[in-house]
């Protein structure tokens, strides 16, 4: 099968602890992602709210050093499995308020940034904050992403960032790790999506990639590949039948024993045949939807 995922946190993990891409014991390992014929992951680099100006910019360079070299080592591997690593940043303030720094990021083959994490940087508000949209600096950085190309992604931002971004993005944008906001699980309900701002994505032929975080997939005593098939639903209800996808959080959360390894996928897809969803949709969920975006661009 193929699949396609818009968001996991695993290089930053490897880097950290210093541990190989190839084989560990995180929610994804290149070795147990050999079970795909295709698969394209995005890998972001998250940037801690307590990192700003050069510190954060210093952290993604040496951060997408590691990656660079895990992938270097795994390059035979990587070709013959089919997988396609695209890297991502989780945080705007990677940056670091320059936009030059954007150019530089351009070059070395960034293809997607989180405006921010939960705090507020030199680009936006993020979802911890109520108050503060983009600023002048976002809007001239969303104006330089749309013309390079890259895509801008909502996840993690307030509600007046979003709308700002909606107002100031000639391009589609894309949330890769949000759900539908949901008062019946236990966290994200400043995280999430409303119905309005998912509508104002599928509209825009942005993505949404479902999270699998367990505190904002599932409720109470809610089966996990259930919870799964939910969610897909509430976004094919409201239109979302061609945005709709996956983003983990793989190695960026606490996921349900079900579905924490990137090798359970397939489980996950009989699961949803099994409950009659066709096999062209299913192709459109797991990775033709967010193929297409990219290829769309
Ligand atoms: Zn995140």
């Amino acid at each position: 099968m193929r699949y396609y995922d818009l968001h996991c946190d695993t290089i930053g993990e490897c880097f950290i602890w210093n541990k190989a891409l190839f084989s560990n014991d995180l929610h994804l390992s290149l070795k147990r992602a050999g079970c795909f014929d295709f698969y394209t992951q995005v890998f972001a680099i998250w940037i801690n709210d307590d990192l700003r100006k050069n510190f954060a910019a210093d952290y993604f360079r040496e951060c997408a050093n590691y990656y660079d070299a895990q992938l270097k080592i795994n390059k035979d591997y990587i070709k013959k499995h089919n997988i396609t690593p695209i890297l991502a940043i989780e945080g705007g303030a990677a940056l670091g308020g320059n936009i030059e720094e954007l150019y530089r990021l351009n070059e070395r083959g960034v293809k997607l940034i989180t405006l921010t994490w939960n705090g507020e940087n030199e680009i936006a508000s993020g979802c911890g904050k109520t108050e503060g949209g983009l600023t002048d600096f976002g809007k001239t950085v969303i104006k330089e992403m749309n013309r390079l190309k890259i895509t801008v992604d909502v996840s993690h931002l307030n509600k007046q960032s979003f709308f700002d971004v909606e107002k100031f993005s000639k391009k589609p944008f894309i949330a890769s790790h949000s759900n539908l906001d949901d008062s019946k699980v236990k966290k994200g309900r400043l995280r999430n999506l409303t119905k309005e701002q998912a509508q104002i994505i599928i509209e825009r032929e942005g993505l949404i990639g479902i999270n699998f975080y367990n505190k904002f997939l599932q409720r109470e005593n809610e089966n996990c590949f259930d919870a799964v098939y939910r969610r897909v639903y509430e976004f094919c209800d409201i239109g979302g039948e061609n945005t709709v996808a996956f983003g983990s959080d793989f190695d960026g959360c606490e996921i349900d024993i079900a579905l924490n390894s990137i090798e359970k996928i397939p489980a996950l897809h009989s699961f949803l045949q099994s409950k009659g969803l066709s096999d062209e949709f299913l192709d459109k969920l797991f990775y033709k939807n967010a193929s297409d975006y990219f290829k769309r661009l």
